[in-house]
Parts: C-alpha cells; sequence; structure tokens
C-alpha cells in the first residue's frame, strides 16, 4: 500500500497535546515528527486542524434485532454514518436465540459484517436464553478475540436470574474474559411501567417515570457487590444517575476490575423533556430512561475525572415513523436513539468548547479508553507508532446544524435535530486509507476489517 503523509495538523492523544506530521505506510503510523520531508504518495494538509485517533464506539446496534420493531440501520448503513462521524472502530452485538449456540449466532454476525462494514469492527457476546448450556464455549471464544460477554439485568426475556448470572461472572473470570452489563433493575421497571399502562396514564410523558434512577442505582450496587466477591472484570453500559456513577468510581477506588460509559443522550436531556411535546418525546424514549436534570448535570464530573472512563452511543435509531406510532402509548414507542455519527461534535461542543472536559480526555473517553478496555490497544486508540492509521481530522472551527438526512443513517429523526454544533471531522482514515473526505465517500466498497481482541 501506499505511503500517506499528513501535515501541520495539532495531534491530540490522551496525555499530550502536539504539532507534529504523520507519516503512515501501509495502514500503519510510521513516524511522528516536524517536517517529515518524504515524498508521500499524497499527502494531506492538516494546518488549522486537530488530528485524533479514530473513534472507537463500543455500544452500538446494527441493529437491534428482537422486539417488535427492528432497529433500522444495519452494518452497512450504521458503518457509513460511523466513518462519516470520524468513528473507525465499532463493536456490535451478537444475540443468540433462546437455544442458539454463541458460536451459531457470531457465525451469522460475521456473514452480515464480511465486505459489508466501511469501518473495523467486532462484535460482544450476549448471553440470553438457556445460558446453562453455553457457558461452555466462552473459554473458546476468548481465544479467539471475543472476549466481551452481554449480559442484562433487565428485559423479560433477556435478564439473567442472579444464579446464572454468579455462574457466569465466575467462568468469565476464570476465562480470562469481560462481561459487560445493561446494570437495571428490569423487575422494578416492569412493575411501574405495567401499572401506569394500568391505570390508562400512556401518555408519553409518564415515561419519565417507570424507570426511576432506583432501577440503576440498586442493580449497580448488587452487581459491584458481586463483582468484590468474584473478581469478574465488568464493563457498565450507559450509566444516567449521579449516584449509579458514584458507586462506580467508589468500586474503581477500591481497585475493583470495573469500567463503565456513559452515552451522549444521558449528558444533554433529562426526564423532563419527556414533558410536552410527544413526538420529541417518543424520539427520546431509551433504556436506561433519561434521568434527572440534577443527574445530566452531574454526569458530567463523573466523566471528566475519569470515574466513567468511556463515552459510547448505545447507537439504536428508529424511523420517525416508528418512534411516532405508539404516541397514544409510551410503552409501545421502541426505545433507543441514534449515535454513532454525532459523538464527536456534540461532545467536543458541550464537552471540550464549554470547559467541561479537556481535549486530552476527550480523546481518551472517545477512542483510547475503549480501545484499551476492549483489546483492541495496542493497534488502535492512539497517535503512535506502531499504530493502525485510523485517524479523523477535524475542524474544530466550523459550525454546522445536525440534520438527521445528512448523516448517512437510515433514520429520519434524532433528537438532536437543528442543533447547532461547533466541529467537523472533514477526513476519516482507515488503515491509512482515507474513508471519507469533505463530505464524501472516497472508496467504493466496504473494507473494515474483523479485529481480534485480546485483553
Ligand atoms: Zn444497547
Amino acid at each position: 500500500m501506499s505511503q500517506l503523509l499528513i501535515k501541520g495538523g495539532k495531534c491530540a492523544n490522551s496525555n499530550c497535546v502536539f504539532e507534529a506530521d504523520i507519516l503512515v505506510d501501509d495502514g500503519r503510523i510510521v513516524s511522528i515528527g516536524e517536517n517529515l520531508g518524504q515524498s508521500a504518495d499524497r499527502v494531506i494538509d492538516a494546518h488549522g486542524k486537530l488530528v485524533l485517533p479514530g473513534g472507537v464506539d463500543v455500544h452500538v446496534h446494527m441493529p437491534w434485532p428482537k422486539g417488535d420493531y427492528i432497529s433500522i440501520d444495519d452494518i452497512n448503513s450504521g458503518t457509513q454514518a460511523a466513518a462519516f462521524g470520524g468513528v473507525t472502530s465499532i463493536i456490535d452485538f451478537a444475540i443468540p436465540d433462546d437455544e442458539e449456540s454463541l458460536e451459531s449466532s457470531l457465525g451469522k454476525k460475521l456473514e452480515e459484517a464480511n465486505s459489508n462494514s466501511w469501518v473495523d469492527y467486532s462484535f460482544h457476546l450476549n448471553l440470553r436464553g438457556d445460558v446453562r448450556k453455553k457457558i461452555d464455549e466462552i473459554p473458546g471464544l476468548v481465544q479467539a478475540g471475543f472476549p466481551s460477554f452481554k449480559v442484562f439485568m433487565a428485559y423479560e426475556g433477556f435478564r439473567l436470574d442472579d444464579a446464572d448470572l454468579l455462574l457466569i461472572m465466575d467462568t468469565i473470570r476464570q476465562a480470562n474474559g469481560m462481561m459487560n452489563v445493561h446494570s437495571e433493575n428490569g423487575y422494578l421497571a416492569d412493575y411501574l411501567t405495567s401499572q401506569t399502562v394500568a391505570k390508562g396514564d400512556l401518555d408519553p410523558r409518564n415515561y419519565a417515570f417507570v424507570r426511576p434512577a432506583q432501577c440503576e442505582i440498586e442493580a449497580n450496587y448488587r452487581l459491584i457487590s458481586y463483582i468484590r466477591a468474584l473478581g469478574t472484570k465488568t464493563h457498565i453500559h450507559h450509566v444516567g444517575t449521579v449516584k449509579g456513577a458514584a458507586l462506580i468510581a467508589e468500586a474503581r477506588r477500591e481497585g475493583l476490575p470495573l469500567s463503565a460509559e456513559t452515552c451522549p443522550q444521558y449528558l444533554l436531556f433529562s426526564n423532563e423533556d419527556y414533558a410536552g411535546d410527544p413526538e420529541k418525546a417518543a424520539h427520546l424514549v431509551c433504556a436506561p430512561s433519561l434521568k434527572s436534570p440534577q443527574d445530566r448535570d452531574g454526569l458530567w464530573q463523573y466523566l471528566a475525572d475519569g470515574s466513567l472512563p468511556v463515552l459510547a452511543t448505545d447507537h439504536c435509531p428508529y424511523s420517525k415513523k416508528q418512534k411516532e406510532e405508539h404516541l397514544d402509548d409510551f410503552s409501545r414507542i421502541p426505545g433507543g436513539i441514534g449515535g454513532v455519527a454525532t459523538r464527536l461534535p456534540l461532545i467536543f461542543t458541550e464537552g471540550v468548547a464549554k470547559g467541561r472536559i479537556s481535549l486530552e480526555r476527550f480523546v481518551d473517553m472517545w477512542s483510547t479508553q475503549p480501545a484499551k478496555i476492549f483489546g483492541f490497544y495496542p493497534h488502535k486508540g492512539s497517535i503512535d507508532i506502531g499504530f493502525d492509521a485510523d485517524l479523523v481530522i477535524f475542524d474544530p472551527t466550523a459550525k454546522s446544524e445536525i440534520h438527521a438526512n445528512d448523516l448517512h443513517m437510515k433514520t429520519d429523526c434524532l433528537p438532536y435535530e437543528n442543533w447547532e454544533v461547533l466541529g467537523l471531522p472533514v477526513t476519516t482514515i482507515l488503515r491509512g486509507e482515507v474513508l471519507v473526505e469533505q463530505g464524501q465517500l472516497k472508496v467504493n466498497e466496504p473494507g473494515g476489517k474483523l479485529v481480534g481482541r485480546y485483553l
């Protein structure tokens, strides 16, 4: 493959910001320094721009396949939106049927992704259904480069009872894998939902009350107790409450092998946004639900100080039509929000530009920590010699408006519609190849590769 030189950009890693040229050969970064004079086959002028490691989004659904609705991005559309958003690696989920083996469901996802993903990819394996028949597969999958196993503490049909959860935790620890968890007390959420529906309080505004903060707080407390007893490396998805984040921060200080993420929706909206316009409320229906304004505002500090090391998206979009079909019954609105394309401009604008988080810490949560925690490191997650040349050139001064229809997702609705943001991913580079430049796709075929992950 040919050489690529990126000249004059301000490069940002998780621990430093520096001006340098970056020379890429055969898909990898081979030299970083001033005035790299080599006559590369291609030179990109990055003066006035930031050069960041490509985004790693460890929580996307392309698609989420269960329930009354299937979310509408597939691996092709979802990863194309990712590329336009500066994301160069994703982890989706293989979700088996009740009796289906992990290997069988993974095989189907690998087939879907092969020659169909625009960015590099891997999968978490979801443990559900008859899990006692499936746990023997765990050690082999860890060794094959699939070390992360997703479990649910909520959703009928998905949640595990605690006996199964403990068995799985022990099995994963013995296999040197990790568990990632939807940590939310589903019994409480289901009870409050059914009571609210039975009373006939079906307006979308009621979604603000049926998955209260205590669902997350209780589940985090219980889960952390189990981690303390068993020592299983664990990652908690989509943290939305300050008290839930505080429990995680305390456990991390204690040295427990625990990491966690939050997502833009929990930082930018609150349950007050469910009141008012029912269409807007429907677009914000997701699980866990949005919490109080105090939670929304307080989460930033846990994100800034690294207690929540990862910023992910839980990308799970539905069309406007799907989202608005059941405004007469909140419990039937499909839960999920698109996010893979907007993580960079939203959190750069609301976090970095507003002084809530440093640029270095942004890079850390955007790329470095997800790469390290989920086993992409030391190939992805940093601008360093020997790393894959997965890079995004970002114009920090460009102003634009978010419109779902411009973002290459299949959905035509986002809760951020018409938001003004600062900063635009101008060029996305995957293993040295320019994928997207100035709003244009620059390759003809999806060239994303499966990446083996090793913890
Ligand atoms: Zn999810």
